[in-house]
């Protein structure tokens, strides 16, 4: 009898059941010209990323939504924006190079400009170029249509965020467990499990994924499938089950905080379950690019996040773009990203994206308890060139009569330089990003699924690293929390706990589970 049963690595939990659907690599055909038609390719991707906008237009009450999409599709037929594109395409050259080549340019020249009209519009040439990218490359045409089970090599996290989730789940023959992709599927709840390198490329045939014990069950038999409906509805109802939000007491003060990937999330959240939020991660929250340049936007989107907390504390991350969070066009191509101009290095060379948030983020602090943190510090310096421009950024915001908080600001220590000077670094607080902090400590990329049995966080260098932040912070007086996914996983709390940490930032899944091993080691 033929194989059907798929191991990998639980990544995020859950039970699915629904069709198999591959995502084919995006890029693999289009690096290089593959015959004569790559003008008519161009063209063709250009008139279905217009229909694309034309369709969100329509779906969209919203008129500041239309007044986006009309301009992007005005360029998209603005024949003197386009000629010099389509001449450029010749012989064996691709349009995909051209396209993104030309596009780059434009973006850098107005991204530069002092003028915030031309800095907003390089958003929407970004946008236009990555769309026709995504037609061009095949990525835009996932096929998810409720109970599906996508099955990729690998998944962008932008190209995840992009599917309306509801049911189905993700499984990936690489992947990892502490990447971005990893982050985003259990903050929206979708099963995935990763590192199923040996998955037939079948499509449109049935499957039973069981991301619990990483497994996937190709074709299942009647039994087999029988027994996981029940299981599913088991799921659900327990889910449904009225939450009481009355956690058992502890015996020391312990606070437990929500990680937010994409605000949308939010709705089927509820803020009685936690003290407040410890880590927006705000390059997801805003739906990347064509929100980078726009105040007016994340303003709106920052005080959407602080009303739904209502009234509790908000650690807003400043954009962490780079690393394996690239955005073309925009963050810089590298050999070694993960090493590479990310976080704060990327945002203090492009000052104006820097200044954009922290204006908007200084003018939603009037409305909440909103703190803000630096991703990717390494040295104290970065810390005092940041704590400068949001200082002037405050003095100039208060001089055209808006009112702000000053708010604390604080750092990631994720970065085993800042885990080692941690005294040296005047921060209002200290957050462990302990996905990044791990990987930099052990060098193994928390991408990498092979190098786990030496990457994990129970590392002894990496534990003393801890344990040499809390104590810094114990002397300094300020908060230390973890904000890795580390503090989602139970088998940690009490490791953590004994260390000296009181404050947990989790996602939401997780909430119940470290509730209650909390519970047990602390009643
Ligand atoms: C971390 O590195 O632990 C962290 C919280 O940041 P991110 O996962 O977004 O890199
Ligand atoms: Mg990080």
């Amino acid at each position: 009898m033929a194989r059907n049963e798929f191991n990998g690595i639980p990544v995020s939990d859950g039970l699915a059941i629904g069709m198999l659907e591959i995502i084919h690599s995006p890029r693999q055909d289009f690096n290089h010209a593959s015959g004569n038609n790559e003008k008519e390719k161009l063209a063709s991707a250009i008139q279905q990323s217009i229909a694309d906008l034309q369709e969100i237009s329509q779906l969209n009450g919203d008129s500041e939504i239309h007044a986006i999409m009309d301009l992007q599709i005005l360029m998209l037929q603005d024949e003197t924006f386009l000629d010099p594109i389509f001449a450029k395409i010749s012989n064996g050259i691709s349009a995909l190079a051209v396209w993104e080549k030309h596009l780059d340019a434009d973006i850098q020249e107005y991204s530069s400009s002092d003028d915030h009209y031309f800095s907003a519009r390089a958003s929407d040439i970004l946008d236009i170029k990555l769309r026709v990218m995504r037609r061009l490359t095949g990525i835009a045409q996932i096929n998810y249509s409720g109970n599906t089970i996508l099955v990729a090599d690998d998944l962008p996290p932008s190209a995840f965020l992009e599917i309306p989730w509801k049911t189905g789940g993700l499984v990936l023959r690489r992947g990892s467990i502490y990447g971005h992709l990893a982050v985003l599927a259990k903050s929206k709840g979708v099963p995935f499990v990763a590192g199923v390198s040996d998955l037939p490329y079948l499509e449109e045939i049935p499957v039973i994924m069981d991301a619990n014990q990483g497994l996937v069950i190709v074709d299942p038999s009647k039994p087999e499938l029988d027994k996981y409906k029940s299981l599913v509805q088991e799921a659900d109802s327990l889910h449904k089950t009225k939450e009481t939000y009355t956690w058992p007491p502890l015996n020391r003060p312990i606070q437990v905080n929500l990680n937010v990937a994409d605000p949308s999330d939010l709705q089927t959240y509820d803020i009685r379950c936690f003290d407040g939020i410890g880590l927006v991660r705000t390059e997801f929250t805003l739906h990347a690019v064509d929100n980078f340049y726009d105040e007016q936007r994340q303003y709106v989107e920052y005080r959407k996040i602080l009303d739904w907390a209502n009234g509790k504390p908000v650690v807003f991350r400043l954009l962490d773009i780079g690393g394996d969070k690239p955005i073309p066009g925009l963050t810089y191509k590298e050999e070694n990203p993960f090493l590479g101009i990310r976080g704060i290095r990327f945002l203090l060379r492009q000052r104006s994206l820097l200044e954009i948030q922290l204006r908007a983020l200084l003018r939603a602090s009037a409305h909440g308890d909103l703190k803000i943190m630096i991703p990717m510090v390494t040295i104290p310096e970065e810390l005092e060139a940041v704590r400068a421009i949001v200082q002037e950024t405050l003095r100039r915001l208060r001089d055209q009569g808006e009112t702000c908080a000053p708010s604390p600001l604080g750092i990631m220590i994720e970065v085993p330089s800042a885990a080692l000077l941690a005294d040296q670094f005047e921060a209002d607080f200290f957050s462990i990003g302990t996905n990044d902090l791990l990987q930099f400590t052990t060098a193994c990329s928390r991408d990498s699924l092979a190098l786990n049995d030496i990457s994990q966080p129970d590392n002894t260098a990496f534990l003393q690293l801890l344990t040499q932040v809390v104590r810094v912070a114990e002397r300094k007086n300020i908060a230390v929390s973890i904000c890795g996914d580390m503090a989602s996983d139970v088998k940690y709390v009490s490791n953590l706990l004994k260390l000296g940490i009181s404050n947990f930032s989790v996602n939401y899944r997780a909430v119940r589970k470290v509730r209650a091993e909390m519970a047990r080691c602390l009643s």
